[in-house]
């Protein structure tokens, strides 16, 4: 099987250079751990797909390469492939491999996937090695696949889910046969039967806020009807620390961008940028001139992109003394009242828990929601994004980063039907471990 790679996930004879003018010359001396797993399996690896520098964007404009533009929409109407795998859901959609690696930080996988009408699987935090993957927010950083069916996204899945010794958080044996334990008794009451009577679904009411496309509506609308035909019931359901997400998540992973970014001096990693007299650049004082502080200021300056830097300065205040308490501190508690949110609506246990945790027995299954508030926007002239550009690129993701802060799951499959507004995905999630329930449930849907 022919695969393309996100340009964050390391590779030894290729580049590997996050679309940053940092990274531009960077070759890793040794594979990632999924991509060994896919030579290994007899895959190969066709390129590098190009992304938001550093998985930093929801449009994959932020690039040194330039903007990804999707190929699910004819020439003369350019449109925005999603970011931050957007190379990677591209190359899907335009045939020219079966199946890509992305990274899903906040819904990297999934926004592009939906955008430019693939399958975009999110894997549970800690199922594949980040091993080799370049590191944006370590805490939410997943590999996740774009695939051009569900089968094809099922079977790449199986290749790279296994425990890696050089991750330190990936899951261990144990937990995953956990896991998989529990999963499978819940499947075994409806998949055995030729309807799915028994598959209890639920519909949070918080995913369908007023911005939502009247196209995002209708596509949900299709798959949920298709899964009642085939007997699935469902069931309304609320999240209600849902609307805190999206601030919880930009304070978070700024946070830890920022920390994970610091290695990026021109001299530990990165291009490195001497400062001489000659410099035109930040006009340096002679007592300046050869210093290490300021050929790290220098090699930052203008190794970053703009948005890289305004994450590594948004994390850097949340992290300070002063707004710790705050931001970061108030980020967390509500990175685990939407973690119990959805533990309080799945049937079946959290096998992260030490505890067995009382599932809901009125619980159900799967979430089924838009995976995006709108189908891919025109793409916005790179020279001149504003700042109401970057709130809206961010808001993009309003429906993809619960799941994200949770670590749970989630796939996001082709809506039915052609849409005249083009694709739209729609979004399944499940406890954490059930990849295969979740991906039953897309293929019966898909
Ligand atoms: N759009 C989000 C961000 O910019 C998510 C990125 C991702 O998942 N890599 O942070």
């Amino acid at each position: 099987m022919n695969i393309g790679d996100k340009d964050n996930i390391c590779t030894k004879d290729m580049p590997t250079t996050c679309s940053s003018a940092m990274l531009a010359d960077y070759w890793s001396p040794f594979d990632a751990t999924v991509v060994d797993l896919l030579r290994q399996s007899g895959a190969g690896i066709i390129g590098k797909a190009n992304c938001d520098e550093f998985g930093m964007g929801s449009l994959n404009v932020h690039s040194i390469y330039g903007p990804v533009v999707n190929p699910a929409f004819p020439t003369d109407d350019i449109r925005s492939a999603g970011g931050s795998s957007g190379g990677s859901a591209a190359a899907v959609a335009a045939g020219l491999c079966n199946a890509a690696l992305g990274t899903d930080t906040g819904g990297s996988v999934r926004l592009p996937a939906s955008y430019c009408g693939v399958v975009g699987l999110k894997p549970s935090y800690g199922m594949l090695s980040r091993w080799g993957v370049v590191s944006f927010a370590d805490s939410l950083d997943c590999v996740g696949v774009l695939a051009k069916d569900v089968d094809i996204a099922h079977r790449v899945f199986n290749t790279l889910s296994k425990y890696d010794g050089q991750d330190s958080t990936s899951a261990s044996p144990e937990t995953r046969e956990k896991a998989q334990r529990a999963c499978e008794e819940h499947m075994q009451s409806w998949r055995s039967r030729r309807d799915l009577a028994g598959l209890r679904i639920g519909v949070p009411q918080e995913y369908f806020p007023a911005s939502l496309s009247p196209a995002s509506v209708d596509g949900v609308r299709e798959m949920l009807r298709a899964l009642r035909e085939r007997g699935a019931t469902l069931v309304p359901v609320s999240l209600p620390n849902t609307p805190y997400a999206l601030s919880a998540y930009y304070v978070l992973a700024s946070a830890e961008a920022s920390s994970n970014l610091a290695r990026y001096d021109g001299v530990q990693y990165g291009s490195y940028i001497a400062i001489t007299a000659m410099c035109l650049h930040v006009r340096p004082t002679p007592h300046q001139i050869g210093t290490p502080a300021s050929t790290y200021a220098l090699s930052r300056t203008q190794g970053f992109g703009r948005e890289v830097k305004k994450r590594i300065l948004l994390g850097t205040y949340a992290l300070s003394a002063d707004a710790f308490d705050n931001y970061f501190l108030q980020a967390q508690r509500l990175r685990n009242l939407i973690r119990q949110d959805f533990r309080d609506v799945f049937l079946v246990p959290d096998p992260l828990l030490l505890s067995h945790s009382p599932a809901s027995v009125d619980g159900v299954h799967a979430l089924v929601h838009p995976s995006a508030v709108q189908t891919a926007p025109p793409l916005p002239d790179t020279n001149v994004i504003s700042e109401g550009d970057s709130l809206g690129a961010y808001v993009q993701d309003i429906l993809t980063v619960p799941a994200s802060l949770a670590g749970l799951p989630a796939v996001s499959v082709p809506a039915r039907g052609k849409n005249k507004q083009g694709p739209v995905g729609v979004s399944i999630v499940g406890q954490w471990g059930c990849e295969a329930m979740i991906l039953e449930i897309a293929r019966v849907i898909e």
